[in-house]
């Protein structure tokens, strides 16, 4: 598995171009895109396609030219293969069939952008590609709301207004850093609040590749016993079905909590669901 450059050709290892030299073949997610990279450093290895709907029987054939001796370098248009990228049923074919895979390791979008980003000590959660769906992307952003690190994830342009504003939905105005064509040359790099950053998309059609990498939650503050009686309490009345005065007085009676102080936590439990 050879990584490529995510955008400016410089960023290839030495080891790198000498694999893709001496491969017997080079298996490439679209051989137009591998073609200009090789011709850039005078390769000439044999090409071929290998992408997410390379049928079972390319698998097998590529297989069997591994079992036969051959040794077959696999990269993606840009950046580190497998990655959000075609690879893995390759991979997973060649790990059962006992041919050793090995990495040349080189860019990664994700790991670019990570490594920029200061935030979190590098404790960085890689999400790929939100799904497109509106219910489904909420769903996922729903389930990294606890996630203590850092979420980096991978975005089209058309739709990073809209993972944006799912986010801040879900996970609150936090600070993140968008890296936008990195390496390239219209690289920018955003830092700020969720709300900003969209703000910002309003003024112009968002254009290129997008890396966002989006703060941990604030570290809450340790909770007392009684903190989660009431935290029971409230998620018991939010699921009961209770009109909201009657689950606050629920709540009120169980734990000592006045009734207006319940009802409006209620409200915002609700508020944030
Ligand atoms: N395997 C690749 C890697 O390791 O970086 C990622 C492939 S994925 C199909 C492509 C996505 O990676 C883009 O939609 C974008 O989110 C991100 N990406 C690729 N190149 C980028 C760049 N130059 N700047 C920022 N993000 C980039």
């Amino acid at each position: 598995m050879v990584a490529t450059p995510i955008g400016n050709l410089e960023d290839i290892t030495l080891r790198a171009l000498r694999i893709l030299r001496e491969a017997d073949m080079i298996l490439a997610e679209d051989t137009r895109v591998t073609r200009k990279l090789l011709s850039h450093y005078g390769i000439h290895t044999q090409l071929a396609s290998y992408h997410e709907h390379s049928t079972d029987s390319a698998t097998e054939h590529y297989v069997h030219c591994l079992l036969s001796g051959k040794n077959v370098a696999l990269v993606s248009d840009a950046g580190t293969p497998a990655i959000s990228d075609p690879g893995d049923r390759l991979i997973a074919r060649a790990v059962t069939a006992g041919i050793p895979v090995i990495p040349i390791p080189g860019v990664s979008a994700a790991l670019a952008a990570m490594s920029i980003s200061g935030i979190a000590g590098g404790r960085h959660a890689f999400v790929g590609f939100p799904p497109r769906g509106r219910s489904d992307r909420r769903a996922f952003f729903l389930a990294l709301r606890d996630v203590a690190d850092a979420i980096v994830l991978y975005e089209a342009p058309q739709r990073i207004a809209a993972c944006l504003q799912e986010a801040l939905a879900t996970l609150g105005d936090r600070d993140v850093l968008i890296a936008r064509e990195l390496t390239k040359r219209f690289e920018t790099i955003f830092r700020g609040s969720l709300s900003r950053a969209i703000a910002d998309l309003t003024h112009e059609k968002p254009r290129g590749e997008y890396t966002v990498v989006i703060k941990p939650p604030e570290a809450s503050p340790p909770t007392s016993p009684e903190e989660d009686l009431v935290k029971a309490k409230l998620a018991e009345a939010a699921e009961s079905g209770l009109p909201p005065r009657e689950a606050a007085r629920m709540v009120a009676e169980a734990t000592g909590l006045s009734a207006r102080d319940a009802y409006r936590r209620l409200a915002e439990m609700k508020g944030n669901a």
